[in-house]
Protein backbone atom coordinates (compact mmCIF):
# COMPACT_ATOMS: atom_id res chain seq x y z
CA UNK A 1 0.00 0.00 0.00
CA UNK A 2 1.27 3.54 -1.60
CA UNK A 3 0.98 6.00 1.68
CA UNK A 4 1.13 9.98 1.73
CA UNK A 5 4.16 9.89 3.57
CA UNK A 6 5.82 8.09 0.46
CA UNK A 7 4.17 10.09 -2.15
CA UNK A 8 5.12 13.22 -1.06
CA UNK A 9 8.28 13.00 -1.36
CA UNK A 10 8.26 13.47 -5.38
CA UNK A 11 5.51 15.92 -5.04
CA UNK A 12 7.54 18.21 -2.95
CA UNK A 13 10.95 18.12 -5.31
CA UNK A 14 8.44 19.00 -8.19
CA UNK A 15 7.10 22.22 -6.78
CA UNK A 16 8.54 25.76 -7.70
CA UNK A 17 11.90 26.73 -5.62
CA UNK A 18 10.07 29.66 -4.49
CA UNK A 19 6.76 27.89 -3.14
CA UNK A 20 9.19 24.96 -1.92
CA UNK A 21 11.18 27.83 0.09
CA UNK A 22 8.28 29.17 1.76
CA UNK A 23 6.52 25.75 2.20
CA UNK A 24 9.87 24.56 4.34
CA UNK A 25 9.85 28.36 6.25
CA UNK A 26 5.82 27.71 7.32
CA UNK A 27 6.58 24.29 8.84
CA UNK A 28 9.98 25.15 10.49
CA UNK A 29 8.75 28.24 12.18
CA UNK A 30 5.73 25.59 13.59
CA UNK A 31 2.80 26.86 11.35
CA UNK A 32 1.07 23.06 10.60
CA UNK A 33 -1.08 21.30 12.98
CA UNK A 34 -1.96 17.93 11.88
CA UNK A 35 -5.38 17.62 12.29
CA UNK A 36 -5.60 13.53 11.41
CA UNK A 37 -2.19 10.97 10.55
CA UNK A 38 -3.20 8.09 8.59
CA UNK A 39 -1.08 5.75 5.75
CA UNK A 40 -4.19 7.29 3.36
CA UNK A 41 -5.22 10.55 4.49
CA UNK A 42 -3.35 13.53 6.73
CA UNK A 43 -4.69 16.57 7.26
CA UNK A 44 -3.50 19.66 8.40
CA UNK A 45 -4.27 23.41 9.49
CA UNK A 46 -1.47 25.82 8.22
CA UNK A 47 -0.72 28.91 10.12
CA UNK A 48 -3.03 29.71 12.72
CA UNK A 49 -5.98 27.78 10.47
CA UNK A 50 -5.68 29.99 7.59
CA UNK A 51 -5.60 27.42 5.47
CA UNK A 52 -6.66 23.46 5.41
CA UNK A 53 -4.95 20.88 3.94
CA UNK A 54 -5.78 17.51 3.11
CA UNK A 55 -3.47 15.15 1.36
CA UNK A 56 -4.64 11.72 0.14
CA UNK A 57 -3.78 9.07 -1.77
CA UNK A 58 -6.07 7.77 -4.27
CA UNK A 59 -5.76 4.72 -6.66
CA UNK A 60 -1.66 4.97 -5.88
CA UNK A 61 -1.49 8.53 -6.53
CA UNK A 62 -0.97 11.85 -4.43
CA UNK A 63 -4.05 14.09 -4.50
CA UNK A 64 -4.02 17.53 -2.53
CA UNK A 65 -6.55 20.52 -1.56
CA UNK A 66 -5.78 22.96 0.50
CA UNK A 67 -8.63 25.90 1.20
CA UNK A 68 -6.31 29.09 0.02
CA UNK A 69 -6.55 30.57 -3.33
CA UNK A 70 -4.01 28.60 -4.94
CA UNK A 71 -4.85 25.48 -3.38
CA UNK A 72 -8.25 26.00 -4.78
CA UNK A 73 -6.71 26.38 -8.09
CA UNK A 74 -5.28 22.74 -8.12
CA UNK A 75 -2.03 24.60 -7.49
CA UNK A 76 0.24 22.64 -4.74
CA UNK A 77 0.45 25.65 -2.50
CA UNK A 78 2.71 26.51 0.26
CA UNK A 79 0.45 25.06 2.95
CA UNK A 80 0.50 21.77 1.20
CA UNK A 81 4.08 22.10 0.84
CA UNK A 82 4.52 22.45 4.59
CA UNK A 83 1.90 19.50 5.27
CA UNK A 84 4.31 17.46 3.30
CA UNK A 85 7.47 18.39 5.16
CA UNK A 86 5.42 17.53 8.76
CA UNK A 87 4.25 14.39 7.33
CA UNK A 88 7.87 13.46 6.21
CA UNK A 89 8.53 14.76 10.25
CA UNK A 90 6.27 12.84 11.63
CA UNK A 91 7.00 9.56 9.66
CA UNK A 92 10.37 9.76 8.12
CA UNK A 93 10.48 7.65 4.99
CA UNK A 94 11.81 4.00 4.71
CA UNK A 95 15.90 4.68 3.35
CA UNK A 96 16.41 3.50 -0.09
CA UNK A 97 20.32 2.93 0.08
ZN1 LIG B 1 -2.67 26.70 0.46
Amino acid sequence: MTSVAELIESQVVRTVEAVRLRGTELEKAGAVQLVRFAPLVVTAEVDDAAAHVELTVVEGSLRWFCTCREGRAGAFCVHCVATALATRRRAPARPHR
